[in-house]
């Protein structure tokens, strides 16, 4: 039985999404677009499926982008958002960012740059929060688009969004549509509040989710996108989705979407707290588990504590090689991450931990445990278990 403590990369689908799912891969199968009866069927299901998404996320169905998950999101906010609002609003050709983002928003901000875009990466504090100041300074009434994420994918740190110079209003009161990659928090932070921070003149504007990262399937996601903000489309073609995102909708991975916000939406409040017990638990053992083992630990990115996401605890081991603690935890059984796993085939020190003010070596050494549905406290001990030999062995 392999520990599975890497949630953040992908959740396992829930079985309430799998039986959600189900009729629409055997019986439900026709082309929602389709006039015939069983494409009726199917758009009725695909319709009742983007209302039941747009409840969790307090916006409505029309303002839902189906898309084929959190990078396609990410990428169609950045690429398609920002220049229709500069051609639309009259802005500059200006993007706004923060330098912890995951690449998903900073590979389609290097292309804008590519393409001649004036863009500013602001950065973060050592907790990997960004830094408003900076934030403030760099956004203006002639931005095209901010985007921001609501946590952090590496580290947990929710970013401070919400409240009197938050980022929402920052950009609310500059007039300035905001993008907010809730690809991580989506599932233990409020949604509806997140879309409550904006308004047709500024502010939230745009959010996407994945799917598989909140117990949905794998490929599916969608950019929530507010009524009224111009967006140009990158796939073109059949004019689906009201023409922001052609091609044939997939019904099922949208009915397991909508399945596992709804239910995720519903459970949160007992989640958060059960996810917060087990990730403190986890955290006060490897503290513990690096002492007496004679090995620096140090958590990294925001304090327990509201400002962090429930399920996230993320470490380093300076002067031990990350991967080589992964690989050990790995042959005993427990499979954790060094962080984004899109990275993870690459040897770059991960551009979080930098942006926070490590050092190569030290960002290096990243450690990354993530619970989520599926984990219980069996998954913490078995850790705790399997951690002093991984370390011992590290050391070798
Ligand atoms: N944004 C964040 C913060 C992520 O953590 C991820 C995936 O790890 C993505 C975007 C990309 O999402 P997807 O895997 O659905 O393409």
């Amino acid at each position: 039985m392999v520990t599975y403590l890497d949630h953040a990369a992908t959740s396992p689908p829930t079985r309430e999404v799998l039986e959600a799912v189900w009729p629409y891969l055997v019986q439900v199968t026709a082309n929602p677009a389709s006039v015939h009866t069983p494409g009726q069927q199917a758009r009725e299901g695909l319709e009742r499926a983007r209302a039941t998404a747009a409840a969790a996320l307090g916006c409505r169905p029309g303002e839902v982008v189906l898309t084929s998950g959190g990078t396609e999101s990410d990428g169609l906010a950045v690429l398609g958002i920002a220049p229709a609002v500069a051609t639309a609003r009259g802005r500059d050709r200006h993007l706004v960012t923060t330098a912890v983002e995951h690449s998903a928003v900073l590979e389609p901000a290097r292309e804008l740059e590519r393409r001649g875009w004036r863009v500013d990466v602001v950065g973060v504090d050592g907790e990997g929060r960004v830094d408003l100041d900076a934030l403030a300074g760099a956004v203006t009434e002639r931005t095209a688009l901010v985007s921001v994420m609501h946590a952090n994918n590496e580290v947990g740190t929710v970013q401070p969004l919400a409240g009197a110079g938050g980022v929402a209003a920052l950009c609310a009161e500059r007039g300035v549509a905001l993008h907010v990659d809730a690809v991580q928090s989506a599932g233990v932070l409020d949604l509806r509040e997140l879309w409550a921070l904006g308004s047709a003149t500024g502010g939230v504007a745009a959010v996407s989710v994945s799917a598989h990262k909140l117990g949905g399937l794998r490929g599916s996601g969608l950019l929530a996108v507010r009524s009224g903000t111009p967006l140009e489309p990158l796939a073109i073609g059949g004019g689906q989705e009201r023409g922001r995102r052609s091609g044939t909708v997939d019904v099922a991975s949208a009915v397991g979407l909508a399945t596992a916000l709804s239910a995720a939406a519903a459970r949160r409040d007992r989640e958060v707290v059960r996810l917060a017990g087990l990730r403190d638990r986890l955290v006060a053992g490897v503290l513990a588990a690096g002492a007496a083992a004679g090995v620096e630990v140090a958590l990294t990115g925001a304090p327990l504590g509201a400002g962090r996401l429930p399920g996230h605890a993320s470490f380093v081991v300076p002067g031990l090689s990350g991967e080589v603690v992964l690989a050990e935890l790995d042959l005993a059984g427990v499979a954790c991450s060094s962080g984004s796993a899109c990275a993870a085939d690459s040897d770059d020190a991960s551009h979080v931990l930098v942006a926070m003010g490590l050092s190569d070596d030290d960002a290096r050494s990243a450690v990354r445990c993530t619970l989520g549905w599926s984990s219980a406290e069996a998954d913490v001990d078995a850790l705790l278990d399997a951690l002093p030999t991984a370390l011992s062995r590290s050391r070798l």
